[in-house]
């Protein structure tokens, strides 16, 4: 019965811009996840890709990038994007992609953070390769359940064979709260990604 709860509901892009403007990122975890989560996607391996759907501006890019690991994430709010590389001090350049129309690609200069700024569904291991990590905060809870095999199959797509998926997840009482983030019950991520 839970696994019906908040089913119907969508959040439209337009809304997640509008919170971006109003600065209404509660989401956004200005000191980072315990260190530990890094090592557990990590696991003692060096110069991964490490790859970060509906990536906001989250620290952790930065982390992993200074511990010698390439980073690549997509996110739709420009003004995210742009804030994380002000926010870390990073110089970066921007430049279109081939093949997505309307997508910006903005890069640190020295190239290790590479930020798509485009619908998650709008890239591919075509474009952007595969990877040897996935760091999904804040990001499976807040897809639209209707689009979560969509994005369950092409997380799995993006995937080498030895990857790792870090998710984080929020348990609660659908009932009682709404998010976002969206409910995901745990026998629903074990079918999206089991
Ligand atoms: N992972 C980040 C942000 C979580 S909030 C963190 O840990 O802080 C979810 C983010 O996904 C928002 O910044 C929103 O703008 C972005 N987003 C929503 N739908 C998206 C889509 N289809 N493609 C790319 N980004 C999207």
């Amino acid at each position: 019965e839970e696994a019906g709860v908040q089913r119907d509901r969508v959040v439209p892009a337009e809304e997640w811009l509008q919170k971006w403007a109003a600065g209404k990122t509660g989401f956004h975890k200005e000191r980072g996840h315990p260190y530990k989560y890094l090592d557990v996607l990590v696991n003692g391996r060096s110069g991964l890709r490490i790859f970060f759907p509906l990536c906001g501006k989250a620290v952790e890019m930065k982390w992993l990038a200074d511990l010698g690991h390439r980073v690549v994430g997509a996110e739709i709010s420009e003004r995210a994007l742009r804030e994380f590389f002000s926010e870390q001090g990073l110089p970066y350049r921007e430049e279109a992609v081939p093949g997505v129309p309307g997508a910006r690609l903005l890069q640190s200069t020295c190239g290790n953070i590479s930020l798509y700024c485009c619908s998650i569904y709008d890239l591919s291991s075509a474009i952007i390769g595969k990877f040897d990590g996935v760091w999904d905060r804040g990001a499976l809870v807040a897809v639209n359940p209707c689009d979560r095999q969509r994005y369950a199959s092409l997380m799995i797509s993006l995937m080498e064979k030895n990857s790792s998926y870090l998710l984080v997840t929020v348990l609660y009482d659908p009932n009682k709260h709404k998010g976002p983030p969206f409910y995901v019950p745990e026998g629903e991520m074990r079918s999206l990604f089991g």
